[in-house]
Parts: structure tokens; sequence; C-alpha cells
């Protein structure tokens, strides 16, 4: 009785992913996290680039849940 359900791999050999082609990604992930750190911790005041306060309302749950300085 076979019991292919079950059948383990008869090759475990993973195929590793280059640097090269990792880097890419890992710098836009990289921006993007320095991007939302900026705008739910900094958006406000003297550091505001975007007029308004906007940005600072809609990252606000945010900005209380990660412990930034606020009002
Ligand atoms: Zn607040």
């Amino acid at each position: 009785m076979t019991n292919a359900a079950f059948a383990t791999p008869t090759s475990t050999h993973v195929e590793p992913i280059p640097v090269a082609a990792i880097l890419p990604w890992a710098v836009f992930a990289g921006l993007m996290l320095l991007l939302t750190v900026y705008f739910v911790g900094a958006e406000e005041g003297a550091t505001s680039l975007i007029g308004g306060s906007f940005v600072h309302e809609f990252v606000h749950d945010g900005r209380h849940l990660l412990g930034f300085p606020c009002h």
C-alpha cells in the first residue's frame, strides 16, 4: 500500500536567492519603512512637509499606538 499524500520529497535542496535579486526590494522596503516612520512620527509642526493637519490626523491613532509624542 502506498500513501502518496504523505510521501516525503526525494530532494530538499532549495536554491538560494541571490543577494543581487533581493537588494532592490530590500532598499525599496527600507525606504517605505522610513517614509512610514516619518509620516507617523514626525509629520507635524516644524518638521511637516505637507501643509495642514490631514496627514497627522490620518496617522494619529498609529502615532499613539507606537508611542510617538503627540499632545
Ligand atoms: Zn495625539
